[in-house]
């Protein structure tokens, strides 16, 4: 069952729940764009092997609430739209970045190839001229950029 909650980070009325089960919960707060995930606690196996894979201006941006939850900037991949990241050179110096995702032409076909699928190439590819940069409190604003939400 989903719903939508105040976020303990950003006290915005757009964090979305959901319970996976009775023991694992998922936040998703459209807000402030940090994710957070009930068994995302420290000392517990499957944080520190999601922490070791992150790039490193989003460890730098975890940040702990009362509970002991960890909250981290969310990552958008959606091929046939486009992704949204946190990025900047350090932690008082980020944004979200937002690029578009094109189709691939048909001149482009061979720059595209599928690892390991002789004669197939990808439909969609990320456009990197269309990356664009939004302050820290808009990452609604990103979601809207690549069509995620309405504009
Ligand atoms: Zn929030």
């Amino acid at each position: 069952m989903d719903n939508l909650i105040n976020c303990t980070r950003c006290s915005s009325d757009a964090c979305y729940l959901n319970e996976v089960t009775q023991d694992i919960k998922t936040y998703f707060c459209y807000g402030c764009g940090y994710q957070a995930n009930s068994i995302m606690k420290e000392g517990e196996e499957f944080y520190e092997q999601q922490i070791a894979m992150l790039p490193e201006l989003y460890k730098d941006l975890l940040n702990k609430d009362d509970d002991g939850m960890i909250w981290m900037p969310s990552t958008i991949n959606l091929p046939q739209q486009g992704m949204v990241f946190a990025n900047g050179p350090s932690k008082e110096d980020w944004g979200w970045a937002a690029v578009k995702a094109v189709p691939v032409t048909e001149t482009e076909k061979e720059k595209y190839p599928i690892p390991g699928k002789k004669g197939q190439h990808y439909e969609w590819r990320m456009d990197m001229t269309t990356l664009q940069m939004f302050p820290e409190h808009d990452f609604m604003d990103c979601l809207s950029y690549i069509g995620v939400l309405p504009e």
